[in-house]
C-alpha cells in the first residue's frame, strides 16, 4: 500500500545534490556520477541522521555554556563587570533599549534553540517513520536552512551592542568566554542542518530496499 506519493528513489532514479539533475544510476548499489556534473551520486547522503544527531547534540552541550558564562566584559574605571547573553539583554531593557534587548533575545537565544529543536523534531520525526505532515517538515527543514545562513546576524548584534556601549567615556568592552561557546552553537548547527537528508522526510511509507540512511 502506498503511503506517500512516489519518491525518486522508487521509481529507480537519482538526484544530484549539486546540480540537481535527476538521472538514471549506473546500478542499485553504486549510483555512479552525475552525468552532467560529474558529482559522485548518492541515493541518501551516508550516515545523514548519526552524523546530524551528533552535531546538534554537541550543539546543545555548547548552547548551555553560551548562555550561562560572560559574553562580554566591561572595565570601568578599572574594575570589570562580565555580562551573560541574559544578562545584556536585561542591561538593554531597563536601560530603555527595549527594542535592542528583543533583538538580542531573539537572535541570541530563541533561535540558536529553535534551530536545535527543529532539528532534534526532524530527526526523531524521520527515525520514527512518520508519515504525517510531510509537507510542513520539508518546509521546517528549509526555514532551518535559511536561517542558518543569516546566524551570522547574532554576532552582528552583538558588535551592534558593544559599539553602543562603547560610546560611553573611560569604558573598554572584551569578548568574554561564553563567545567561543556562542560561535560553536552557531557553526555546529549550520553544519547539522547541512548534513540532515530531506529526501529521508519522504522516505516513510516506502518499501525497504530504497532506503539506506
Ligand atoms: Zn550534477
Amino acid at each position: 500500500m502506498r503511503t506517500s506519493p512516489l519518491t525518486a528513489a522508487q521509481a529507480g532514479l537519482v538526484n544530484c545534490e549539486t546540480c540537481g539533475l535527476l538521472s538514471q544510476p549506473a546500478s542499485a548499489a553504486e549510483p555512479g556520477y552525475c552525468p552532467r556534473c560529474g558529482m559522485a551520486l548518492e541515493w541518501r547522503r551516508p550516515r545523514s541522521i548519526q552524523t546530524t544527531w551528533a552535531l546538534v547534540t554537541a550543539a546543545a552541550i555548547c548552547y548551555i555554556p553560551a548562555n550561562l558564562l560572560p559574553v562580554l566584559g566591561t572595565t570601568t574605571l578599572g574594575s570589570t563587570e562580565y555580562d551573560t547573553i541574559m544578562g545584556g539583554v536585561v542591561f538593554l531593557y531597563t536601560t530603555g533599549s527595549w527594542p535592542l534587548a528583543l533583538i538580542v533575545l531573539i537572535a541570541s537565544v530563541m533561535v540558536p534553540l529553535g534551530k536545535l529543536v527543529a532539528l532534534s523534531y526532524l530527526l526523531i520525526t524521520v527515525q520514527r517513520g512518520s508519515i504525517r505532515s510531510n509537507r510542513e517538515r520539508t518546509r521546517l527543514y528549509r526555514m532551518v536552512e535559511i536561517i542558518g545562513r543569516w546566524s551570522m546576524l547574532d554576532v552582528f548584534v552583538d558588535t551592534f551592542t558593544v559599539a553602543l556601549v562603547q560610546l560611553k567615556p573611560l569604558m573598554s568592552i572584551q569578548p568574554g568566554p561564553g563567545v567561543a561557546f556562542f560561535a560553536a552553537v552557531v557553526v555546529l548547527t549550520m553544519i547539522a542542518a547541512s548534513t540532515f537528508d530531506p529526501r529521508l522526510i519522504w522516505d516513510a511509507g516506502v518499501d525497504k530496499e530504497f532506503r539506506n540512511a
